[in-house]
């Protein structure tokens, strides 16, 4: 018996060496992994990106919105170790400096662990003259027990079949999706093909307050889920937040050096002999307009008495010269690249004549 307990003792630091290897050392560098980006690892490769894409971030305006803080503190993540608000402000303020090195300006709704009320962070960027808004979260299972599930998406306002959906909003999802889920090594979940999703998903026909209040294009992304037991393990490294922040600025380098179409209105010239008015507006894209995705809605129904000329890029749109009052022209249209121009909305008043 001895002699049996001696063999044993003989392998017991064998045996303890084989448990710091698989639930030591090695499970826990597994649990916490993530990949620099190759502009991180590389100075060069840095400078050479900004050169690329810092002309299309100056004279641009950004809104960023780091979801929650101050009294907002719900989401505290797996075993409370990962707390959203925190989170949302540590990539809200990487991406801060990686937009202003590139030459943009940057707003934000906080830049320390405050409250700020829902309609507020809205109203201000409304104000703020920003060309595009972006609201940083992470997601949370409602499920107690699950701390598995995690993956990258990134929401827009409403559905295609609305009148206020925006496509532009969609386009600026699918970059920043793209790069963010790219950045993380996360997918983008299974309710979606690319990881985009309408905020009808979450509050059907209301959607997000953020993105619904909001008049410039907006997007939200819930980066990854603070109750997963793995994400949670990354969130709470200070780099891995850079990560995110850099994989959302990447999207809007490829977004915006994509370029986006300028709506103008031109005239509006009423002709006699047919009793209408023809209302002129210029569309014009470095690339080029894509003529099948011109759509028109007059107080926010669709119409389809229009003229595009692709040679000097005129949209003529003909309308009776006899409904008086105050008419709401939208307009919807691409360029070949696949991104749609910025809300368009323009007053008309038909006057009466005699
Ligand atoms: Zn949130």
């Amino acid at each position: 018996m001895d002699r049996l307990l001696f063999q044993h003792i003989r392998y017991f630091p064998f045996i303890v060496f084989i448990f710091i290897i698989l639930f030591g050392g090695c499970g826990s560098s597994l649990n916490t992994y993530y990949e620099l980006p190759v502009e991180f690892r590389f100075p060069e490769k840095r400078i050479e990106l900004l050169k690329i894409y810092s002309p299309y971030f100056i004279g641009k305006k950004f809104f960023i919105d780091p979801g929650h803080g101050g009294i907002d503190r719900n989401n505290i993540g797996y075993l409370g170790k990962a707390v959203e608000a925190d989170i949302n402000l540590k990539v809200a303020l990487a991406l801060k400096m990686y937009i202003d090195e590139a030459g943009g300006i940057v707003e934000m709704s906080r830049e320390k662990d405050t409250s700020v009320d829902l309609k507020v962070r809205s109203a201000v960027a409304n104000i703020s003259g920003s060309d595009i808004f972006i609201s940083i979260h992470h997601n949370a299972s409602g499920d107690k027990n699950d701390t598995w599930t995690n993956y990258t998406s990134t929401y827009y306002h409403a559905k295609d079949s609305d009148y206020v959906f925006e496509p532009c909003q969609r386009d600026l999802a699918k970059y920043i999706q793209r790069d963010l889920a790219y950045a993380m090594r996360n997918s983008g979940g299974i309710g979606s093909f690319d990881g985009t999703y309408s905020d009808y998903n979450i509050y059907p026909g209301q959607g997000f307050s953020v993105l619904r209040l909001s008049k410039i294009p907006a997007v939200l992304v819930e980066c990854g889920y603070t109750t997963s037991e793995f994400e949670s393990r990354r969130l709470v490294i200070d780099e891995f937040t850079r990560i995110e922040a850099w994989g959302i600025f990447r999207g809007l380098c490829r977004y915006l050096a994509n370029g986006i179409p300028k709506i103008q209105f031109i005239e509006s010239v009423p002709n006699n002999a047919t009793n209408e008015l023809t209302i002129s507006f210029g569309l014009n894209d470095s690339s080029g307009i894509n003529t099948n995705t011109i759509k028109i809605f007059i107080d926010s129904v669709s119409y389809k008495s229009y003229k595009f000329n692709p040679k000097d890029n005129i949209l003529s749109i003909h309308y009776p010269a006899s409904n008086y009052g105050r008419h709401i022209i939208k307009i919807l249209a691409s360029n070949v690249k696949g991104n749609y121009a910025f809300p368009f909305y323009y007053n008309i008043f038909v006057e009466k004549n005699g």
